[in-house]
């Protein structure tokens, strides 16, 4: 099957992991996991989609840096 750029999968030992990534959140038990907070619908509502392994994944929506506290939910 062919991988859709946009979003999230598996890509071992990327320079642009969702580790990196502003809309990654980490989850607190587990630093190898996260959820990425980029889909938002119309309507404001973000669907978050849970990450694996924020080291070997990413998508071409990928932001280097940090969401500020507001931008958070
Ligand atoms: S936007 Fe892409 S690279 Fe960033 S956390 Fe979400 S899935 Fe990972």
């Amino acid at each position: 099957m062919e991988v859709v750029d946009s979003q999230l999968h598996l890509a071992q030992g990327t320079t642009k992991p969702c580790l990196k990534c502003k809309w990654q959140i980490a989850d607190p038990t587990n630093p190898d996991q996260g959820q990425c907070t980029v889909n938002r619908t119309a309507m404001g509502s973000i669907w978050k989609r849970w990450i694996r392994d924020v080291h070997n994944m990413t998508c071409s929506k990928h932001e280097e840096g940090k969401l500020s506290f507001r931008e958070h939910v």
